[in-house]
């Protein structure tokens, strides 16, 4: 589980304006135009997770000039050598030198505060310390560059807008009264467990102690199986890939979500109610989502959402189905909020090198 602008869309505004992304939100776009120049603006975004580290480097335009993939190390000493070893092979790999870096952001499972850049009990990379100063510590092998951490979900957040955007902006699309349209989403992680970063206006929520988005811990069923968190029938136990492990549990050596969907889509009656479920109670997160923040995207990613267009079908079905009955979530439109995270780029990466912006 996760802790947890404005420009000219007309030619007015000319290409490079146009074509920065979300980096230009808050002090990123300062850098981005001022100080030693529009090359100084290149960012890093690592995220690092209990098996592996994904790098992205940015060009001042918020296109993904390189990535890099390697294992993680766990512990304190591991995590950082890591870090610096992926920041360093991820910009020579762009051509780009370290000192010309405008700054770093990483996204971390665990709890991160940003303002002083430490995490803690990062449990799945070793991490067991009161406090890592991760952000100084990578910062001083890196020469000064300065670095920012934050929640993994919320750089996915972060990531996933930008990408729309871009997507968005060269598509043509044109958008109204100079909003940024496609930076007001959730990501909504079915991953072991489930939660959601928020990105509302173009402004990541974190919210007043980091929690924002933690709906995996919303009760939705006063009988349902006891959670960890000491409460009973929460989301999470229904719309997650350990719910989906409980359910259908895996049997020939593929991941249970692959193994459920071949299942159901062979025709097997028990299998077609356990992802039927699934797919409602994963409905339930997208409309919880829409009916609080009234987000214009609601992005599926994590482990489950590999299962790629079978998953965004099922849960757009089961949003449909639930439309039916009410007028009122009809008008909402939710099943066409839905879409999946995309595949070509490392997103949470890239969210993490937006924020590498704002440093
Ligand atoms: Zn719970």
């Amino acid at each position: 589980m996760g802790g947890r602008s404005t420009t000219g869309k007309s030619s007015r505004g000319g290409p490079s304006k146009r074509k920065v992304g979300m980096g230009q939100v808050g002090k990123g776009k300062a850098r981005a135009r001022t100080g030693s120049g529009r090359e100084s603006a290149y960012t890093v975004g690592l995220d690092i997770g209990g098996t592996k580290i994904l790098g992205a480097l940015l060009d001042p335009e918020g296109d993904v000039v390189s990535t890099v993939r390697r294992s993680t190390v766990h512990g304190a000493d591991g995590l950082i050598a890591g870090a610096t070893q992926a920041v360093r092979d991820v910009a020579a790999s762009g051509g780009v030198e370290i000192s010309r870096l405008a700054g770093v952001g990483l996204g971390i499972p665990g709890i991160v505060d940003h303002r002083s850049g430490t995490v803690k009990h990062a449990v799945n990379l070793g991490v067991h310390d009161d406090e890592l100063a991760l952000a100084d510590l990578l910062s001083a092998e890196l020469g000064g560059v300065p670095v920012v951490v934050e929640n993994d979900l919320n750089v996915a957040a972060v990531g996933a807008a930008h990408v729309l955007e871009r997507s968005a902006e060269q598509d043509g699309v044109e958008q109204d009264g100079g909003a940024r349209d496609h930076e007001d989403l959730a990501f909504l992680a079915l991953g072991t467990g489930l939660a959601s970063g928020l990105v509302l206006d173009g402004q990541l929520r974190r919210g007043a102690s980091g929690a924002a988005g933690e709906i995996g811990h919303i009760p939705v069923d006063p009988l349902g199986p006891e959670c960890p968190c000491g409460q009973r029938g929460c989301l999470e136990r229904f719309a997650s890939g350990k719910a989906l492990e409980a359910a259908w549990p895996s049997r020939h050596g593929k991941p249970s979500p692959v193994e459920l969907f071949d299942a159901a889509r062979a025709g097997d009656e028990e299998a077609i109610v356990v992802k039927d479920r699934f797919a409602s109670a994963t409905a339930a997160a997208v409309r919880l989502l829409v009916l609080t923040t009234d987000v214009r995207h609601v992005v599926l990613g994590g482990g489950v959402a590999q299962l790629g267009t079978e998953l965004l079908d099922a849960v757009q079905d089961a949003l449909r189905e639930q439309a039916k009955v009410s007028p009122f979530l009809g008008s909402l439109k939710l099943a066409e909020r839905v879409r999946l995270a995309p595949t070509d780029v490392p997103v949470a990466a890239v969210g993490a090198a937006v924020l590498g912006r704002r440093s």
